[in-house]
């Protein structure tokens, strides 16, 4: 709303009833009238001190008034909330880096604890960042171990925010899945369940609680800690403040980076876009059996909090144990099972020979090897492999001239065959060398590199060089 002008008459009002006696005794609406015939007889000189005024009455009212911006919000307010935002980035950052290094520096990098966690939520509050949880996983983790312990659980928050169950709804059907509440699986204690919680964490890392999730869930997961901890007594007043959440995808920058350093492998080229990139992958998104019971059963093992927080162990294994020349094992580091498509198809089992190796089949010496090679030709993988393979005589390319001496095939060449007499026999040839096999040419046909563009144009330049 415009802020109200000030007007030369009414601080003329304003200073006639400070000055009379009788002034003050009148209301406003009386004064205003009284005053209005005074006013009239007033020349121009006379109002003039009222008017200006008023005028500097509105300037300082002007300066004294917030600047906004085209949200409507105040740029001092917007300015200090996104100075608050960047510093608790850059504590967060430090905060990794410090933990890491300090790791480093005692020679514990590898047994060094962190702990992965994540939610799933039914609803978002549609003004402010409340979350209403519906699952919860952690998970213990260190390089040299793997995953240590897994924590998760499902949640009955009881009830969601009035108005929004279609939201919920189509959240959960497109993502987890988990049935809304009333109907909510789980555990419905909030306040125990974040007792819980904070004990499992207090056990993996002792007073410093931190737990690592990617970037674009960090405000999500400090909601939801911050909803379970409102229903604890004694937790309350920090308002699940204990738990700092901190982005898993600067870890595993910082911890790539350290890493490789202690290796001996400093790579300059390793910065945060490609460990961004690497763990954007999610390798492991398909791994059956790493899910909780109820997300295997229905088949959304991708959206499952503990089905996230292992993959994220492993990608982290996949991406470091290498270079510390740590032992992966299976179900700690790596999934326990390995699907057979993961698997090296071995070329020396005979059943698999024909299909599995074809550059080992082709490396044989022999013409019958050959032979068989162009009986094969015939089926659509043959000729795909034969390319691939480097011991292949390079001698049958015929299968690609016959195309091109197939001029009928040629759609850009517009009405060629039908009509001119060099067409006529060109067809001819085409048509002849359609019925044999690609191979075996018919004499009369030319070396490819004697086709000029002519060949191809229906102008009659083509029918000169024919002749
Ligand atoms: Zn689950």
């Amino acid at each position: 709303m415009a802020p109200k002008k000030h007007s030369g008459f009414m601080m003329f009002v304003n200073e006639w009833r400070n000055r009379n006696a009788e002034g003050r005794r009148m209301t406003l609406a009386q004064a205003v009238a009284h005053c209005g015939s005074i006013w009239e007889k007033m020349t121009v000189q006379q109002r003039g001190p009222y008017n200006s005024g008023a005028k500097d009455a509105d300037v300082m009212e002007r300066g004294k008034r917030e600047r906004l911006n085209c949200h409507g919000q105040g740029v001092s307010q917007v300015d200090q909330a996104q100075r608050e935002a960047a510093e608790s980035l850059m504590n967060m950052k430090r905060s990794t880096e410090r933990i890491v290094i300090d790791a480093k520096k005692s020679h514990d990098l590898e047994n060094t604890k962190f702990v992965f966690a994540a939610f799933n939520f039914f609803t978002k509050a549609l003004t402010t960042d409340v979350y209403v949880p519906a699952e919860f996983a952690a998970c213990e983790y260190s390089l040299k171990e793997g995953i240590k312990s897994i924590y998760s659980t499902l949640i009955d928050p009881g009830h969601i925010i009035f108005g929004q169950g279609s939201d919920a709804l189509h959240h959960s059907s497109t993502t987890h899945n988990l049935p809304l509440p009333p109907n909510a699986l789980g555990e419905n204690n909030m306040g125990k369940l974040y007792r819980n919680i904070v004990d499992y964490l207090t056990k993996c890392q002792g007073d410093q609680l931190v737990v690592f999730t990617p970037a674009e869930n960090i405000s999500m997961v400090k909601s939801c800690f911050q909803y379970l901890a409102c229903e604890d007594e004694n937790d309350c007043r920090d308002g699940g403040q204990k738990i700092q959440v901190f982005d898993i995808q600067y870890l595993l920058f910082i911890l790539k980076k350290e890493v490789l350093d202690i290796a001996g492998l400093p790579d300059e080229n390793i910065n945060k876009y490609v460990t961004d990139a690497f763990f954007g992958r999610d390798f492991f998104e398909f791994t059956p059996e790493i899910g909780c019971q109820y997300h295997e059963e229905n088949d959304r093992t991708k959206y499952c909090t503990q089905s996230m927080v292992t993959r994220w162990a492993y990608t982290f294994s996949d991406f470091m144990c290498g270079d510390l020349a740590i032992t992966v094992k299976p179900g700690k580091h790596i999934p326990p099972k390995t699907k057979p498509n993961y698997r090296i198809i071995q070329s020396d089992t005979s059943s698999l020979a024909q299909e599995s190796s074809f550059d080992s089949f082709y490396s044989l010496p022999g013409s019958r090897v050959k032979n068989e090679t162009q009986s094969r030709d015939t089926s659509p993988t043959g000729s795909k492999y034969s390319v691939a393979s480097s011991s292949y005589a390079p001698a049958d390319h015929t299968a690609f001239t016959a195309d091109l001496n197939e001029v009928r095939e040629f759609p850009s060449l517009g009405r060629r065959h039908p009509s001119g007499r060099c067409t006529a026999a060109a067809g001819a040839s085409a048509e002849s060398e359609r019925t044999t096999r690609a191979w075996n040419l018919p004499k009369h046909s030319r070396p490819l590199q004697k086709f000029t563009d002519n060949d191809f144009s229906v102008t009659g330049a083509g029918k000169k060089n024919q002749k």
